[in-house]
Parts: structure tokens; sequence; C-alpha cells
């Protein structure tokens, strides 16, 4: 880890990270400004190895998205639509078992997230989750985004709470943690209005985490928000991890435009990507893990991302539908064996693990 740069800022950062120092919000954006690559992703690559080593997981999962009608029609989704649109679907709860049912026989999670359907009640989902559980008793139920809970509390009348518990009772074993957009509220009023408020999410995940429910941090940058409003954001999720301790893995989710109602503004670049990896990775010094999502970033970037602090570059998918809706290029499933290779290139060892990142097998 050798500063090649002459900015004192940068060189200042690097002695806060190596004497295990916190980082603050200004040291956040310097991190993002800097254009020393390899000084950035040493430094990142620094703590992902005192943390996970030489390690790098994935996992064998399929994606389940119950519905695609949704009452909130966030500017950056190019996925929902209104329940009379010629593409709008919602699956019986004996088309969601089957789906899982149909899923490659090795996986060991199921990851579960849909619109805000404006009629479905909330013993749909109930029953969801019951019937999967009952089918399926060794997949792990990863279901739901905050937003998506809160949303429940709204059409049952019941607290955040109380779903949960009943949720948690029907099987489900973990919360995805998507939703998070960007808290910076005048930015999130101004691209996803209806949907609940940061307050509300990191309610949601503080709720899920004192009931024993893990969950993960996403946030979807690269769309109208500035530098400052990612770092806000991040330390936002650093609060709550000191607090709860009950996030596993941070997802930085890079905006897709195409076919959103924000489809001028420009997707973030590769570099961009990197940056965003390195500086989640240094300013979150209480999260174990940071994931490299390849579909949102496309495999090449995700693999150079395992040299920027990554530790995850999450699983096999089988038919992802969101990104997709949204103009990714990337393929809607990995082969197992592809991920393996793209870890194994990076001179790391690929774990295959659970969602819980129990070891289910090491490739050495
Ligand atoms: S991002 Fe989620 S909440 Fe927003 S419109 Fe799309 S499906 Fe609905």
């Amino acid at each position: 880890m050798q500063a090649t740069t002459r900015d004192l800022n940068l060189l200042n950062i690097q002695k806060k990270v190596q004497n295990n120092e916190r980082l603050t919000k200004s040291d956040g954006v310097s991190l993002m400004n800097c254009n020393d690559l390899l000084f950035l992703g040493g430094l990142a690559r620094y703590i992902k190895n005192k943390k996970t080593k030489n390690h790098v997981y994935f996992n064998v999962n399929r994606h389940i998205n119950l519905t695609n009608v949704c009452v909130s029609r966030c500017k950056f989704c190019a996925f929902s639509c209104n329940k009379n649109d010629p593409d709008a679907y919602t699956m019986t709860v004996e088309e969601a078992v089957k789906t899982a049912l149909d899923a490659p026989k090795d996986i060991t999670e199921l990851h579960i997230v849909s619109g805000l359907h404006p009629d479905k009640p909330f013993h749909y989902y109930v029953e969801v989750i019951k019937s999967l559980r009952e089918k399926l008793p060794s997949v792990h139920l990863k279901a739901f985004t905050a937003v998506e809970i809160n949303y429940f509390s709204k059409i049952s009348g019941m607290c955040v709470e109380e779903v949960l518990k009943i949720l948690k009772d029907a099987g489900v074993d973990s919360l995805p943690g998507g939703g998070a957009e960007i808290f910076n509220p005048k930015v999130r009023n101004e691209v996803c209005p209806k949907k609940a408020t940061a307050e509300e999410w990191l309610n949601v995940i503080r709720t899920a985490h004192k009931l024993g429910l893990k969950s993960n941090a996403t946030m979807l940058y690269g769309h109208i928000e500035t530098l400052e409003d990612r770092i806000d954001h991040l330390i936002k999720i650093r609060e709550l991890q000191d607090e709860t301790g009950g996030f596993q893995t941070f997802i930085p989710l890079p905006f897709h435009p195409e076919n959103t109602k924000l489809s001028h503004i420009k997707k973030p670049t590769g570099i961009e990507n990197l940056k965003m990896i390195a500086t989640s990775r240094l300013m979150l010094d209480n999260f174990d893990h940071i994931k490299a999502y390849w579909i949102m970033i496309e495999p090449k970037v995700a693999q150079f991302s395992l040299d920027f602090g990554a530790d995850d570059i999450d699983g096999t998918v089988t038919e992802e539908k969101i990104t997709h809706a949204a103009g990714a290029k990337t393929d809607k499933f990995i082969e197992k064996n592809e991920l393996i290779n793209l870890i194994k290139e990076m001179g790391r060892v690929p774990i295959e693990r659970d969602t819980l990142y129990n070891v289910v097998r090491l490739y050495e």
C-alpha cells in the first residue's frame, strides 16, 4: 500500500486507514474524487484482505419478482408498470412456487422482491412465503425490501414490527436490503416521491435486525445525487450498523437509465463503479462484506472490483428482470463455473456461501 500521490489529503486518509481510524464525510468525498486508481484500489484492497483474506464469495440463487405492478413508479425504474399495461404480470401463489421448484436443484437462496401492488393484500405475500417454505424447507428465503415491508404495514394496518414477525414466522429468513436508493430527502422526493422515506427505510431495517433478521444495504447512485449525498448515505448506514450489527453486506448499485424517466442521464462508467466500490469499502469500516453485483456493473468490472475492495460477486441469479428492464446488457444468469473462473483469474479463492456467509464449498 504505497501512496503514489502528493496529495496530502490522500496521504492523511492512508494514515487513518492504516491506524484503523474512522473516515469522515470529507475523506469519503476526497476518495470519490481521487483519480489515482492504483492508490485507491490498494487502500481498499488492504482493508478487504484484512477482513476476508484472499477469499471471494458467491452463492447459487434464483430471483423471483412476484409482480411488476407498482403504485410507486419511481423515475429510475424501468421494471414497474400500471396494472392495465400490456406487460403487467402478477404471479399466483402456485406460479411463484412452480418458479422456485423449476430452479436448479443446488440453489441455497431465493431472492424475492417485487412491485408495490395496488390490490394484493398482505395475506397474499404471507401465503407465498408459507408455500415456498413448505416446498423448499432448506432454501433460505431472502424476501422483501424495507420499502415493501413499509407498504405491507400500510395496507394491512399493522405496525412494521408485527408485519415482520408474521413474515418471519411464515418463513422469511432475511431481508435483501433494496429500496434504500439515496437517503437525501430532496433527491428522494424528486426521483421516488411515493416510496418509503429514508427514516422509514432505516426504521424497518432497525426493527428487522432487532427481531434477528439479517439484511443487506444498498445505494442507487449515478442519477441526480451529488457525491456528498452518496457519502452521507454511507454514513447513515454505518451509523445503523454501529447500533444493530445486523447488516451483512453493502451493495452499491449504479443507475441504469434506459427505459426510465431519467433516460437522458448517462450511466456511471466502469471507473466510477470501481471508485464507488473502493470508497464504500473504506467508509464502511463496520461491514464485513462489499458486493460487486455483476448484473449491474458487468462481469468484467465485477472481476476488477475484487482488487478494489469487493469480496463478494453475488450469485448465479437466474432470471434477473429489474436491471434488464433498464437496458442491462449482461446475461440474466451466470454459470457457477464462470463465477469461479472470474474469481480464480484474479488470484483469489472462490467460496460458495449460503446467504448468511456460511461456507458451502471452498474451491482451492
Ligand atoms: S423501484 Fe420498486 S418501488 Fe420503485 S417503481 Fe420500481 S418496483 Fe416500484
